[in-house]
């Protein structure tokens, strides 16, 4: 069964594309947003891991899209990872920059440190008992979540993984691994019966 379900990857800066082969594991139309007309087209949209102030500066600066993509994820469904995951934060520290709200969460960047503390761990997430690789690259620190806010995974006593709604955030790169249990989750959320989009 093909799905209508139609998925963006910001691509202003960062690991976008790799999200865009992720999700070719899915029956979903899976396309690259470079502009603010684009996000027209899509249901969902993913804001990748990358350079959150590079993110930043293209947005407000070039072509002025903070608005739209602002108006965007506070209406529909949206995966933040990384980068991505400081983007949707209500607020953001070490130093303060703006967000877009989207989640209601406060993350502290470079929470481990320089790109040298970056690790690769095994965890665990609330709905599976195999391990995830868990990659972090310069990742930034879940330091509070709002009421509304559901953890899914932890590491060393942070949440890691959080949804709000249809909107959710990991700190790392699940667009890195072949385990799919991040893209599998959001997706059932926007789309609950899931099967249909998994291709195998
Ligand atoms: N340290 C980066 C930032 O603050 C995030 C790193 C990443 O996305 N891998 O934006």
């Amino acid at each position: 069964m093909i799905s209508s379900l139609s998925i963006g990857v910001l691509a202003l800066q960062g690991s976008y594309d790799a999200h865009l082969q992720s999700l070719k594991r899915f029956s979903v139309n899976a396309r690259l947003i470079h502009h603010a007309e684009d996000l027209a087209s899509i249901d969902a949209l993913i804001v990748p891991g990358g350079e959150s102030t590079t993110m930043l500066e293209l947005l407000k600066k070039t072509g002025y899209f903070w608005e739209e993509l602002q108006q965007f994820v506070h209406k529909k469904p949206s995966l933040g990872t990384c980068a991505g995951a400081i983007l949707l934060a209500s607020n953001v520290e070490n130093p303060t920059q703006d967000c877009l709200g989207a989640l209601d969460i406060t993350v502290q960047r470079n929470a481990y440190g320089r790109q040298l503390q970056s690790s690769i761990h095994d965890g665990r997430c609330k709905f599976d008992d195999s391990d995830i690789e868990l990659v972090f690259i310069r990742a930034p620190k879940i330091v509070r979540t709002g009421s509304a806010v559901e953890v899914l995974a932890e590491h060393d006593g942070s949440p890691i993984w959080v949804k709000q709604g249809q909107t959710m955030a990991a700190t790392f790169h699940p667009e890195l691994t072949s385990n799919a249990i991040v893209y599998e989750k959001w997706l059932e959320n926007i789309k609950p019966d899931i099967t249909a989009l998994l291709k195998f």
